[in-house]
């Protein structure tokens, strides 16, 4: 992606660049705090279950406006209860998706299992949503924020994130800048979200029961999903996690008989933690959605359950960001206007009017914007001048899968980039950076019994890179350091 070279560069934390020995020796003794202290992954390279790599991160934390560091703070409540509403909304999750599962096979087998679960009626009336929603800076509106997504299923690096604080502290207390660690807002995004599962957890209220966190075959980001894990059993020594594939569901999950989840040795499952199933790959064969369905049958509170799964897929945030829609799920006007704000423009490709209507304007002026499909993880945009080839390559109603979105302009910081493998000392790069706000809300259809903002993460990327994947070794982890508009720019 080409950048506007009048985009604006955020003030830095502290003055670069570093002395090169000051730099090298820096930069070796974060490494080994973030393996230490598992700010961690599993290498795709050269994978071993035995070993970890540091998770690549950002070594001085990067500036972002703390105005809107705080605005989207107090919203995560507002945007978990609108979240809890949409899910429970069945007619509008019905239309809103009724042309992309048409199309869309993945989307159409999760919805197949929404509708079956209506069709008997759930067994579990409580779901559990751990929440990310994710925010880029738009330099057009003064760095306003801007709603990139909302994550309803595998919100991850809660527990990285956690870490990496502390993390970035050591790093500006070893510069001698311990003056700046007032600017780095705490942390709770481990303790919240756990303490979330555990509260489900009571709510199901069996003694014996277990939590359970579904994983992928093979995990590469494994230490954020034990640090939720580790946690969970150090703050309440009395319950179990245990990690079990969809795969390992299908072989060992059955149902009692008021619809507990048993797994071999008869083991009761009061939560189910879902980290993988956001993806067709995840679904080696029928076993697996057989395994999803039972599931969701069962008398566990999901994380997510099935209609929280589809409220945020792509095609409902993109149905959300029309203002009549907002309105039917928020009740309050400054609430509705404060959620409006952060929508940009998104667009629906269905085969009708307004969505032909859209495809022409992505192939007069694509550079304005993002092709989404109905995935999640990563990698899977088209960006730009691309857009019209992806467009032409597809039929009308195929068009209807994807949503456009307006690009978004974040604002630039410079800094340095350590991943496992690159040259030391690092070298300065451009930066941009996304800010995830964690949310939990927990209840049923008629009542929320808890809802509440938990943590933040902070993703950077190269600026001139379409997407930041932590693991794709484009980004890498970050916090905020928060900066006020009226400070002095010292670039
Ligand atoms: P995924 O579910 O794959 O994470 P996202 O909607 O978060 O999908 O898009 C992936 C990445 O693409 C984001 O993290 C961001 O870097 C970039 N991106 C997405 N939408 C926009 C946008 N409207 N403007 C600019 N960048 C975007
Ligand atoms: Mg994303």
């Amino acid at each position: 992606m080409s950048v506007d070279p009048n985009t604006p560069v955020l003030r830095n934390c502290i003055r670069l660049p570093l002395p090169e020995d000051e730099l090298i020796e820096v930069t070796a003794k974060a490494k080994d705090y973030a393996i230490m202290h598992g700010a961690a992954m599993r290498s795709k390279s050269n994978f071993s279950e035995d070993s970890l790599n540091f998770a690549p991160f950002v070594l001085v934390p990067s500036s972002f406006p703390r105005k809107e560091f705080e605005k989207a703070v107090a919203l995560q409540p507002i945007i978990n209860r609108l979240m809890h509403n949409v899910a429970h909304d069945e007619e509008f999750i019905t239309t809103t998706l009724a042309e992309t599962i048409k199309v869309d096979e993945f989307t159409a087998n999760l919805f197949n299992i929404y509708r079956k679960v209506l069709a008997h009626g759930f067994t579990q009336a409580n779901s559990i949503g751990l929440l990310r929603s994710d925010y880029l800076g738009h330099v057009y509106e003064g760095c306003a924020i801007k709603q990139v997504e909302i994550n309803t299923v595998a919100s991850s690096f809660g527990g990285i994130a956690t870490h990496l604080v502390q993390l970035q502290n050591f790093v500006l207390r070893e510069l001698g800048h311990a003056d700046k660690l007032p600017n780095m807002p705490h942390n709770n995004a481990l303790a919240g979200l756990c303490d979330g599962m555990v509260k489900a957890w009571d709510i199901y209220a069996k003694p014996q029961s277990v939590i359970l966190f579904i994983i992928e075959d093979v995990s590469y980001n494994i230490c954020d999903q034990r640090f939720h894990e580790f946690y969970i059993r150090e703050t309440y020594p009395h319950i179990k996690v245990l990690r079990r594939t969809l795969t390992d569901v299908h072989r060992e999950g059955k149902l009692g008989l008021n619809k507990e989840l048993l797994l071999s040795g008869g083991l009761e499952v009061a939560v189910i933690y879902f980290r993988a199933g956001y993806e067709p790959g995840h679904y080696h064969s029928q076993d697996e959605w057989d395994a999803r369905y039972l599931m969701e049958t069962s008398l566990a509170i999901k994380c997510p359950s099935i209609q929280y799964h589809l409220a945020g897929t792509k095609k409902v945030q993109q149905a959300l960001a029309q203002p009549a829609v907002l309105e039917r799920f928020i009740n309050d006007p400054e609430e509705m206007k404060a959620v409006g704000k952060i929508f940009t423009g998104l667009y629906s490709l269905d085969d009708n009017e307004a969505g032909n209507a859209s495809y022409e304007m992505a192939l007069r002026t694509p550079e304005k914007f993002v092709l989404k499909p109905q995935r999640e993880g990563g990698g899977n945009n088209v960006y730009g001048v691309d857009i019209p080839d992806a467009l032409k390559r597809m039929s009308r109603v195929e068009r209807s899968a994807w949503i456009l979105m307006d690009l978004i302009h974040p604002p630039l910081t410079k800094g340095y980039m350590v991943r496992p493998g690159a040259e030391m000392p690092p070298t300065i790069v451009d930066m941009v950076s996304e800010l995830g706000i964690f949310g939990v809300v927990i209840g049923d259809a008629d009542h929320i019994i808890h809802n509440y903002q938990a943590g933040h993460m902070l993703r950077t990327k190269l600026s001139t890179a379409n997407e930041g994947g932590v693991a794709a070794g484009l980004g890498a982890l970050d916090s905020p350091y928060l900066i006020d508009s009226d400070d002095e720019d010292e670039n």
